[in-house]
């Protein structure tokens, strides 16, 4: 039989704009013989096809299997109506976009370039040669020059600049590469190269300027560089004098820097590389990996003091490429500020702020519409664990099994990112840092503004921490104020462990073990060694630690040897054992005991963060800490050191409270034993692995969440796994959200959903 045509109407969401999704439509409509037009819209792609119904059925099965290698498809409606019969010459075309209608689009982050452009740059015969700006739809810039919704070049920082006939011709033509690329640009019509000294006066522009800063970091000079999203601080990583001066300038002793390496070849020679890390080292995304070091000379101890392993990753744009390929070696590539501030974006800005760490300049006139830190991840077991979560990442949603109104959440106070679900997507922002600095505040306010901006959807609830005193839940409460909506202030662990039942779509009841440095608790203590029972709707404290005393409170945070006075005191009181390796004098002796005993600024805490600390202090490993985790990392690095042990040391985990008394007690006998660190530390971790099967053998409970700084730590995380299942329980951990405090406002989200959600409209 004839089939007549029929024509349907298609609305296509998802990753679907910027990713040469409509030139696939084009093509698809063209090769089956199919009428109509493809657009994009706020809402996604729509596509209007007539054709006889067999074809119009053949075309929908291909676009959800032939769909474009970055884009993904979450939903396609469809709807048959009136045949409109066009017999113009136009069979099927690509109109402008419409921009009504609420926006849910999804937006793509930015991506590493792609092979094909890589060969035109390095191909001295191609028009774009050595062009350090050169992308196209399967690359490039995305959500650091977006500015409003739909992904069209006049809403991104590129409208400035007007594409040359040749751009113009690539960008119009439906079978291009560059059809419709938004930040298409070529030598002739794009951004441009420039160096600066530490004043802004001009020193070269264009390739030369590319060539002389390479001359500047193999004499040893800091550059600074106008990356994708925002600034990044080079040195060579071979020479300590260049990084040695690198930390002086950016206050910054210990913390490890990564390193960006050439190739992956060359990644091989200085890291061990599975199968697994490579195929993220070499990912659109592009990240960090966190990978464990050889001793090799190109990177020099100075990178990551004391630490067996090293953040690396690849070049991700064409201006890394070139600039890779000119040194050979690899470079210290960290983000652009001082220690404490967000990451810096504006040239201009960068030459106050950056003044006194950098020698000279390489920027370029694209501007950066949001700062895009680079991304950190860990292939822990096996599975690709996202530390920092930014560029390659941000902003692609977490999606939730239903819809939920629409809810801001102001995140936790370190480690900071924001988030807003629009019916099953969760938005989460990039990391914005901690909030301690003006700048960070600064920047903090205008993530959530952004994110509000972009999405333009009026929030039905507010989120944010239970702690009183954070800048993040007095901002929630000022906007929760300002458009009359109710707030929900969310416990931290409880937020912790949501985020991972959100991302793996739990449902109750889960054991979560919270396991971090500090978050506030229902009882106005501190928290972070936490057992929460989760129910259908809220959640009951089922196990913690012993609580103990921090002298000093936040100074024992920075001085791991106070948390482990803290740790003695409670067990022995003012009688507590002489120990030398702590290094405290007599008299700070006297100052903190007194502190202790008379309960001043000496708060009580729960916390395993701290309990990581105070036994890396008590085994010598780490008096003071000089960054976040550092105490905790030592200890860490100490069990990896080839020891095996099976031993583990007691534990009473009858009441409520797990006492670790015991556990110290026996680890002072290993001390006078002479008994090694990393012997300790093996021991200690087993100690902590069995604790949590304890806890879940007692509540009986078959899933269990692990989440929260603490499990970081590759050598908890894969033991406590192992451990689970090994007993018949079902664990699961944080993968594309961090386990840190990165991940506390896609839990504060949900939080606020099951208390309040499902009494409003869902949109
Ligand atoms: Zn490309
Ligand atoms: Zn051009
Ligand atoms: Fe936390």
């Amino acid at each position: 039989m004839e089939y007549k045509p029929e024509r349907q109407r298609l609305l296509v969401q998802g990753a679907v704009q910027g990713v040469g999704f409509r030139p696939f439509i084009y093509r698809l409509a063209a090769e089956i013989g199919i009428q109509g037009w493809v657009s994009n819209s706020a809402q996604g792609v729509v596509i209007e096809a007539e054709a006889p119904l067999p074809r119009l059925e053949a075309f929908l099965a291909r676009i959800e299997s032939q769909k474009p290698p970055h884009s993904s498809i979450q939903n396609i409606q469809v709807e048959s109506i009136p045949v409109v019969g066009t017999s113009a010459d136009v069979v099927f075309e690509i109109r402008e976009s419409s921009v009504a209608g609420n926006r849910s689009t999804i937006i793509l982050p930015d991506l590493a370039t792609c092979p094909d452009c890589l060969r035109e740059m390095f191909d001295p015969a191609n028009r774009r040669y050595r062009y350090p700006f050169t992308n196209c739809t399967h690359c490039g810039p995305r959500y650091s020059i977006i500015e409003s919704l739909p992904y069209d070049r006049p809403n991104t920082t590129m409208r400035a600049f007007v594409m040359c006939a040749q751009c113009r011709a690539e960008y119009e033509n439906p079978l291009d590469r560059r059809f419709h690329a938004q930040p298409n640009a070529c030598p002739d019509c794009g951004p441009q190269l420039r160096l600066w000294d530490s004043t802004g006066h001009g020193m070269a522009v264009r390739d030369s300027a590319l060539l002389v800063a390479a001359d500047a970091l193999r004499t040893g000079l800091i550059v600074a560089l106008k990356g994708i999203g925002g600034f990044q601080l080079l040195a060579d990583a071979r020479n300590p004098e260049a990084v040695r001066l690198l930390r002086e300038r950016k206050q910054r002793p210990e913390k490890p820097f990564a390193v960006m390496v050439a190739t992956i070849e060359q990644v091989k020679t200085v890291c061990e590389v599975s199968a697994a890390e490579e195929q993220l080292l070499a990912s659109s995304e592009s990240p960090i990996v966190l990978l464990r070091r050889y001793d090799h000379d190109c990177v020099c101890a100075e990178v990551a003091p004391g630490n067996p392993n090293l953040g690396v990753m690849l070049p991700y744009t064409p201006l890394h490429h070139l600039l890779m390929a000119e040194l050979g070696f690899p470079v210290v590539a960290t983000s652009g500020n001082l220690s404490g501030e967000p990451i810096c974006i504006d040239e201009h800005e960068a030459l106050t702020r950056l003044k006194d760490i950098a020698d000279v300049f390489l920027v370029h006139n694209r501007p950066i519409a949001r700062p895009v830190d680079d991304s950190v991840t860990r292939v822990m077991a096996d599975a690709e664990c996202v530390l920092r979560r930014a560029r390659g990442y941000a902003p692609l949603p977490v999606e939730l099994p239903d819809a939920l109104p629409v809810v801001i959440a102001s995140g936790a106070h370190l480690k900071n990112t924001v988030a807003m679900s629009i019916g099953r997507q969760v938005f989460v922002s990039q990391h914005i840092g901690d909030l301690e600095t003006p700048e960070a505040l600064s920047a903090f306010e205008h993530a959530l503004k952004d994110l509000q901006a972009l999405y333009e959807q009026p929030a039905a609830l507010i989120a944010c921490d239970l702690h009183p005193d954070y800048r993040s839940t007095h901002l929630a409460q000022e906007m929760a104020q300002r458009f009359q909506r109710p707030l929900v202030q969310v416990q931290h662990h409880y937020a912790h462990i949501l985020s991972c039942m959100a991302e793996h779509h739990l449902s109750a009841p889960v054991l979560g073990v919270a396991w971090d440095g500090t978050g506030y608790g229902t009882d106005g203590t501190i928290w972070g060694g936490e057992f929460l029972e989760v129910g259908a709707d809220s959640f009951e404290r089922c196990a913690h630690l012993r609580p103990f005393r921090l002298p000093g409170g936040e100074q024992a945070i920075r001085e791991p040897r106070r948390v482990a006075l803290g740790l003695l005191f409670e067990l022995y009181g003012e009688d507590l054992p002489d120990l030398p390796q702590l290094g405290f004098s007599a008299a700070e002796l006297v100052v903190l005991k007194g502190a202790l005993a008379r309960n001043v600024n000496a708060p009580l805490t729960s916390s395993m963060g701290r309990l990581f600390d105070g036994v890396a202090a008590l085994i010598g490993l780490c008096r003071h800490a000089s960054f976040e985790g550092q105490a905790a990392m030592d200890l860490e690095f100490a069990c990896c050191d080839g020891v095996i042990t099976r031993r583990s040391y007691p534990l009473n985990i009858s009441s409520i409270s797990i006492d670790w008394g015991p556990m110290v007690e026996c680890i002072l006998g290993d001390l006078a034993a002479g008994l090694s660190a990393a012997e300790i530390a093996a021991t200690f971790h087993n100690t902590l692995i069995e604790m949590i099967v304890s806890v879940a053998a007692r509540q009986k409970i078959e899933q269990v969440v692990l989440s929260g700084g603490c499990f970081q730590n590759r050598h908890l995380l894969e033991g406590s796994i192992d451990l689970l299942r090994k007993a018949g329980f079902r664990p699961y951990w944080n993968q594309r959200i961090p386990s840190n405090d990165g991940g506390i406002a896609l839990g504060q989200i949900v939080a606020a959903h099951r208390e309040y959600g499902r009494r409003l409209t869902c949109v």
